[in-house]
């Protein structure tokens, strides 16, 4: 019986993947994954079979990586960021447990993209903060609406996932609004794109101005709660010691 690593390579710059994300790699006979991923990895999989396909494939590659550990395969499964945010790792367990499959499979964990542009502008989320993806393909637009009001009621940190396609323009403006029901306007907002890897930019800016920014779907957008605050070019989220 073979083996499937989950393996999260993290932001995309090498330093930022963890050890064992390259070991679980070089120990695979076969890598599956989104294209632009497997690029980033091309140096470790030179001698590996391939299988690499595009976007919105995700349910086949579990299934075929499944198929390859079956056969006795060690296989990796890529995903960026971390596989168990919104990434590879759910599907895959699904998919074995509705197989009633006794292969083995391991997450391997690896560094979010809200953490990754969390420290390029600072020290954003050092206070309770939720994720919210604003891709409607698989959530309904309508429960994305509610979590952001109550991440909002809640004054938590908020960090947005997917925050604008070509096909989706708007949510990132409606978010906004429902968020300014509940911060000021001035709350800090950053915006990261491209953070940890190859053309990397952040912008420090305010819940007010944030739309005049360009954002998109390589970009994290960062919301403060009511304590945090901007300084010598960093955001700060106080964790509450008397400094
Ligand atoms: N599994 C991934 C999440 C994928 S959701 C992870 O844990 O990071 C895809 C969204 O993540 C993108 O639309 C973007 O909002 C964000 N993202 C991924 N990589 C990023 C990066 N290097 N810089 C900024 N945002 C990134």
């Amino acid at each position: 019986m073979g083996k499937i690593y989950v393996v999260g390579l993290g932001p995309g710059d090498k330093e930022h993947m963890s050890p064992a994300a390259t070991a679980a790699i070089l120990k695979s006979n076969v890598i599956i994954g989104y294209k632009t991923y497997i690029d980033l990895i091309e140096e470790l999989v030179k001698d590996k079979e391939i299988l690499s396909s595009g976007m919105r494939k995700e349910i086949d590659r579990c299934e075929t990586a499944l198929s390859y550990a079956e056969e006795g395969k060690v296989v990796s499964l890529i995903s960026s960021g971390d596989p168990g945010v919104y990434g590879m790792a759910g599907a895959m367990l699904e998919v074995v447990h509705k197989k009633e499959s006794t292969v083995e499979v391991e997450i391997v964990p690896g560094i979010t993209a809200a953490n990754a542009a969390a420290s390029s502008i600072g020290a954003p989320l050092m206070h309770d903060y939720t994720v919210i993806s604003l891709s409607d393909l698989l959530t309904d637009w309508e429960l994305i609406k509610k979590r952001i009001h109550c991440a909002g009621e809640g004054d938590f940190i908020v960090a947005l996932y997917n925050p604008k396609s070509m096909g989706r323009q708007t949510h990132i403006e409606v978010a906004r609004e429902i968020l300014l029901k509940y911060k000021s306007k001035d709350t800090p907002v950053g915006i990261v794109r491209n953070a940890k890897r190859q053309g990397e930019s952040a912008v420090l800016t305010t819940l007010d101005k944030m739309l005049d920014e360009n954002i998109d779907m390589l970009t994290t957008v960062i919301i403060g709660n009511s304590n945090s605050f901007i300084e010598n070019n960093k955001m700060i989220t106080p964790r509450g010691y008397n400094v």
